[in-house]
């Protein structure tokens, strides 16, 4: 199972933890619409609260008098591999409830864990990645360790991408793999506490203000003598450049970089290497909003709004099921006709996976009567299947990866098809490629795969390795 989540955690004090935690999982419910959950205590005992469905359906007022506490961790998940199951719904915790984990990221490789455990004659059925994290934790605990020489001890075993918050009744640790492939920014609360969070958007959202990122390889615990800091690992800073293009909220800020204008970025690039003669660019909305105001700005053709996306409909409701996936496409976006009939049509999309989606679009703005329409991609070809906490397809589904661009422009009806460069993605973000993990392009992966390495395929026609 594959996961895309968010984490979000709270340690105050006189703070109702997890009132603010569900306020910040309802500023991160883009990045999990499968699952929520929260895990509260009150410095004698942990209570947890989780169950299938969004923020808003999780939780009522009731759930809350449980909850009560002033250090919190939630969760919200997305996974749609596997089907949807609420086993696995996070925080994770032990049977005693001793000690509650909640997990962003993926771990490709759990063989070291699994041996821990067996060493140690502890069960591993049925655990997935986090909950063997949670487990070998659990283990140091019960040998008598504190939460801090728990996690620490437990690190070395963890092969893969997190961003991780584990709490016991009295602390709160958060801690990141050593490339950073997921983003965690820690915030304070007006010297009343600390928050940990995927994102700095849920930071604004309960008046948090930004302190820092929790460092690649880096433990930060949070208890009653505030923060404490240990470097675990070297850090070798690789943020999953599809943070930029896709996951993150455009009000965040990555690496000091806020991800709205970056995307705007990756627009002006896309209108200097793909010119085309057009009457209207129009984006995919929401997330290539920026993008194509960018696209404009530099192109000087103007910006509309000719497709309107149903709010109502989440991604959960798009179902890994071709023939349910394309009537969600119907579905979610509809056209406005008079902003595209007759004219020449740039339309703008993030990216494109399967190409599912693009090819719908293209059908939908041609029965809105559009004269042209030129498909545009604000990133490269995606050729390769991510292994580190985001949900993509399998290699064989990614449209690039099977075809040569110009097969794909006829697959997709579109009268022109263009992706933005390597090179383009890079320079939009202003920071040096070797910050970044780029493996939905590039094939490279920071991060042992494993097993999965024997099933990724790197001669794929039209794709060469960008020149350093
Ligand atoms: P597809 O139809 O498979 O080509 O998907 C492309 C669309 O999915 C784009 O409009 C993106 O906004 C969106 N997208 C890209 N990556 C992901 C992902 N990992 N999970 C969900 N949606 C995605």
């Amino acid at each position: 199972m594959k996961e895309k989540c968010a984490v979000f955690g709270v340690y105050g004090r006189d703070i109702d933890a997890a009132r603010l935690t569900y306020f910040g999982l309802y500023a991160l419910q883009h990045r999990g619409q499968e699952s929520s959950g929260i895990a509260a205590s009150d410095g004698k005992r942990i209570n947890l609260h989780k169950a299938m469905g969004l923020v808003a359906q999780v939780y009522n007022e009731h759930d809350f008098d449980k909850l009560h506490g002033f250090l919190a961790i939630g969760h919200n998940r997305y996974a749609t591999f596997g089907g949807s199951t609420d086993d696995h719904i996070q925080p994770a915790a032990d049977r005693e409830m001793k000690v509650v984990l909640a997990h962003n990221g993926n771990l490709p490789s759990i063989e070291k864990l699994r041996k821990f455990l067996v060493s140690k004659d502890i069960s591993v059925k049925n655990l997935n990645d986090s909950e063997l994290m949670l487990t070998v934790i659990s283990y140091f605990l019960s040998q008598g360790q504190t939460l801090e020489k728990a996690v620490t001890y437990a690190f070395p075993l963890f092969t893969g991408a997190f961003s991780l918050l584990v709490m016991t009744k009295d602390k709160i640790a958060a801690v990141r793999d050593q490339y950073g492939i997921r983003p965690f920014s820690i915030g304070t609360l007006n010297h009343t506490g600390y928050v940990f969070s995927s994102e700095t958007c849920a930071l604004d959202t309960v008046n948090a203000r930004y302190l820092r990122d929790v460092l690649p390889g880096e433990l930060v615990i949070a208890d009653k003598h505030g923060l404490h800091s240990y470097q675990l690992a070297k850090p070798t800073p690789k943020l999953d450049i599809f943070e930029f293009v896709y996951f993150t909220r455009p009000d965040s800020i990555l690496l000091g970089k806020r991800v709205a204008e970056v995307r705007k970025n990756l627009g002006r690039n896309l209108a200097r290497e793909a010119k085309v003669k057009a009457d209207v660019v129009i984006p995919v909305p929401d997330s290539a909003v920026p993008a194509a105001l960018g696209y404009a700005e530099v192109s000087k053709i103007p910006f509309d709004f000719g497709l309107v996306k149903n709010r109502y409909i989440g991604r959960t409701f798009i179902m890994p099921d071709q023939r349910l996936r394309d009537r969600g496409v119907q579905m979610k976006l509809n056209p406005i006709g008079e902003s595209i009939k007759g004219k020449r049509v740039v339309v703008i999309d993030d990216s494109i996976v399967r190409g599912t989606t693009a090819k719908k679009l293209v059908k939908l703005l041609r029965d809105a009567g559009a004269k042209e329409v030129h498909l545009m991609s604000s990133c490269p070809p995606t050729r390769f299947p991510d292994f580190y906490g985001i949900n993509t397809p399998t290699q064989a589904e990614l449209i690039a990866a099977t075809m040569p661009i110009q097969k794909i422009k006829e697959f997709i009806g579109a009268d022109s098809l263009h992706y933005l460069s390597y090179k383009g993605l890079i320079d939009a973000t202003g920071l040096p490629e070797d910050t970044f993990c780029t493996s939905c392009f590039t094939g490279i992966y920071p991060i042992d795969i494993g097993e999965n390495e024997k099933h990724i395929n790197r001669n794929i026609e039209g794709f060469f390795l960008p020149q350093h």
